[in-house]
């Protein structure tokens, strides 16, 4: 067997797994099998950028577009099979049934694979705080990092979210990126380049978020339903016990607290308000940033696979030559290369494949 024919063979096994660990809970439809979308030179068609939802610096946006947009990124319903979800399969296809053309344009090139944890690895719950994920999960997350350098790239705290995954042998970019630590496991794909990673770009803002956290916390008292989480480099307000009907309130007075912090900025994920530092670093930053640390940022051969399931990750689906996977159960506005979103016959097609 030669090399190459190493590499290819680990790849099916790994993508295999780390396309097997991103089906989320939930049980909907299969879609029909659309024409492969990968070009030929192996490389993945980017989209167009969505427009990003942030408030500061925006000025006077209504307050009824921010509760549109809250809804917006946060969907609560899947939308009917219409024309337009058909159109949205097609640029959007299914990566399980993909996946021999991803495996074909693959081929040769060293996966380094990028995983979000809340609704990707783990359910989306009503309580954050209980966002496990299940033993099958953790193992085949684990059968990932053996062949392949894997990263957890997560808007939650670095700690909290490495205790869920409870893996030594993983990167974990926590805090949407703005805390990275290199694996305390080694890992026997580790390439050369620097092998002490570790990065805080945003480490002068702790005191401010600390502050902002104590505001929120105060505000939020009076949400019912509200849940405000420090993850240390940012702070998210949770939203998805909330009744939707009182959404707008709750966006208004984060958006009233964030008017005294302009080096603050405001985005929006799946039921959740993030509150960041206004500097230029988001997931697909911290991607970049491993993908050098790992010696690979000049490299033809590296394929980045990044799975989630958040806007937050729409910032990583960016970077280019990357295969993007977006966890989704309703059509949305994505630059995700590839969706899954029908859990049961999807994964019943996965098991029965010959990979
Ligand atoms: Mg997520």
């Amino acid at each position: 067997m030669t090399n190459q024919n190493v590499v290819i063979s680990e790849a099916k096994t790994g993508l295999a797994v780390a396309t097997a660990v991103a089906v989320s809970e939930s049980n909907f439809y299969s879609p029909a099998m659309p024409k492969p979308l990968v070009a030929a030179n192996g490389y993945f068609p980017r989209k167009k950028s969505i427009k990003k939802l942030e408030t500061n610096g925006g000025g006077g946006a209504r307050i009824n577009a921010f509760i549109d947009s809250m809804r917006a990124s946060s969907p609560t319903r899947r939308a009917s099979e219409t024309e337009d979800q058909k159109s949205w399969i097609i640029h959007h296809p299914s990566a399980l049934s993909m996946f021999e053309d991803i495996m074909n344009a693959s081929e040769g090139k060293e996966i380094v694979v990028f995983l979000d944890y809340d609704g990707t690895l783990s359910p989306i719950v009503e309580d954050p705080d209980r966002a496990f994920m299940t033993n099958e999960m953790r193992e085949a997350v684990r059968d990932v990092a053996k062949y392949f350098p894997t990263a957890i790239v997560s808007g939650r705290c670095r700690a909290k979210v490495h205790n869920f995954v409870k893996l030594s042998e993983l990167y974990y970019a926590g805090s949407h990126g703005l805390d990275i630590q290199r694996p305390t496991k080694g890992h026997k794909k580790q390439r050369k380049g620097n092998q002490s990673v570790f990065c805080q770009p945003a480490r002068e803002f702790l005191p401010m978020i600390e502050e902002v956290h104590k505001i929120l916390l105060e505000k939020m008292k009076f949400i019912p339903g509200a849940k405000v989480e420090n993850n240390k480099f940012c702070l998210s307000v949770h939203f998805r016990c909330v009744d939707e009907r009182i959404w707008g309130e709750l966006g208004e007075q984060v958006r009233e607290v964030l008017k005294n912090y302009p080096t603050l900025r405001l985005s929006q994920g799946r039921k959740v308000l993030e509150i960041r530092p206004a500097i230029k670093w988001d997931k697909g930053s911290a991607l970049e940033f491993l993908l050098e640390s790992l010696g690979y940022d000049k490299s033809n051969n590296v394929l980045p696979v990044y799975i989630g399931d958040d806007r937050t990750d729409e910032d990583a689906f960016k970077v280019h030559s990357i295969l993007s996977v977006e966890i989704s159960t309703i059509r949305k506005v994505t630059d995700g290369d590839f969706c899954l979103l029908g859990f049961a016959q999807e994964r019943t097609r996965f098991r029965n494949s010959s990979v």
